[in-house]
């Protein structure tokens, strides 16, 4: 072991990232959280940091190769100030990533304008009849003169209120589970295209909806990747991009810690402060530890992606447990702000929301990770790493 320190140009840019997250951020967190309107301002400004390009290419605004820790330190940075926001850097290099395989006219299209923040795009895997088992997927892509058309309905898409384009992945007909299944870029504005709008616990501003498909013609120009190859890229970015999304849930869970830390050195109760007290004060010292080690798993998940070496299990480990740490660890936060915890004026409440989404199902449930882990263990014939 060198080192558990970050290279001298992260750890610069974790700290513009902090100061924008602390003065640009928090403050209007609870606002946005509360509202269904996607901030596209904010969004544009994560745009002008260069945040929204971590590991996309440098000719269309993005910082150049594949770069995993940054991206897990920027999300842990951002979610501190809002874990919504700190999101928008994991959607737009995974939908990025994709864009990497489709025509020039696509990528010159789509990507300059997704990185810098003046548009948003959105995936779509998930349909009524399947989700953890997505190789079930039934909407169908088939084949006609210049293009295809596609009909088939998505369900519990991020973003989908407000993108612009999705990438819907769809089978040929007559093909089964994952073989014959091809990504295409959808125009929102395309004929035969109608959103819906469902309303989450959390993650409110995300535009979460399902996605109707009529008949719907697109080009064959966009078509992403190689016909019925659609799962191999988008597997491939999930299995990293998983560790980034527990750092983001323990970024606001620290937040609410922090903000606990404080608050119990002001509040008295029976002639003293609150952190006099140890069932106070272990309680913060309880859900530090587990916070340090939850993180130090998902950097180390993130830091062998970067080696090139195998990191699956630990990737799929930084995406059940970090967000359950997390959730903890806010309660705490929670109970240690008394009324307050709960009032609605208080961040806390809305980070509680917005963490469960990735503890139940955003990205692939805790039960999928854990069959993911399970089947390395047996394969390795060890449960040490
Ligand atoms: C906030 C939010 C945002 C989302 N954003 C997107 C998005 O942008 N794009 C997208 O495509 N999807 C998105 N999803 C959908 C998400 O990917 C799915 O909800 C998830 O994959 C689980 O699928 P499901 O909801 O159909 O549950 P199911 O697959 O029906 O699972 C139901 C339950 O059964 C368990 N289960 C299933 N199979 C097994 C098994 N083999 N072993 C043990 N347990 C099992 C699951 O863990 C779960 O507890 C989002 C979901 C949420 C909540």
């Amino acid at each position: 072991m060198v080192s558990f320190n970050f290279s001298a140009e992260h750890q610069q840019f974790a700290e513009v990232l902090s100061d924008f997250s602390t003065k640009a951020l928090l403050p209007h967190y609870n606002r946005r959280a509360a509202s269904t309107e996607f901030p596209f301002d904010a969004f544009a400004e994560l745009g002008k940091l260069g945040v929204l390009g971590i590991g996309l290419p440098e000719k269309f605004g993005g910082t150049g190769a594949e770069d995993p820790v940054l991206l897990g330190l920027a999300t842990e940075t951002l979610a501190a100030g809002d874990i919504n926001l700190a999101s928008a850097p994991i959607q737009v290099g995974l939908v990025g990533s994709q864009l990497l395989y489709a025509s020039d006219e696509v990528q010159e299209r789509y990507l300059p304008t997704l990185i810098s923040g003046k548009e948003t795009l959105a995936i779509a895997l998930t349909e009524p009849g399947s989700g953890s088992d997505a190789g079930a997927l039934r909407t169908t892509a088939t084949p006609v003169d210049g293009g295809w058309r596609l009909s088939g309905e998505k369900t519990a898409i991020s973003w989908a209120m407000n993108a612009s384009a999705t990438l819907v992945y769809a089978r040929t007909p007559g093909t089964t589970r994952s073989q014959g299944v091809s990504c295409f870029l959808v125009p929102m504005a395309a004929e035969g295209v109608t959103r819906h709008h469902m309303l989450g616990m959390g993650c409110l501003p995300l535009g979460w909806g399902s996605i109707h498909l009529d008949n719907v013609f697109i080009p064959a120009d966009h078509l992403v990747g190689e016909e019925g190859r659609g799962f191999h890229t988008v597997m491939n970015h999930f299995d990293f991009s998983r560790a980034a999304i527990g750092l983001m849930c323990l970024g606001a869970a620290r937040q609410s810690l922090d903000e606990a830390l404080t608050y119990s050195e002001q509040r008295e109760a029976f002639g003293q402060k609150i952190s006099r007290y140890q069932g106070v004060s272990f309680g913060l010292a309880e859900q530090a530890t587990y916070l340090e080690a939850a993180r130090l798993l998902c950097y180390k998940a993130l830091w062998l992606r970067e080696a090139e070496q195998p990191h699956t299990s630990l990737a799929s480990m930084s995406k059940w447990w970090p967000p359950q740490v997390a959730r903890q660890a806010i309660e705490v936060a929670m109970r240690i702000h008394g009324n307050l915890g709960y009032a609605a004026e208080f961040p806390h409440q809305a980070r509680y929301r917005d963490v469960m989404a990735y503890l139940v199902a955003a990205d692939g449930s805790a039960e999928i990770q854990k069959r993911i882990i399970a089947a390395d263990l047996y394969r390795n014939g060890t449960v040490a790493y």
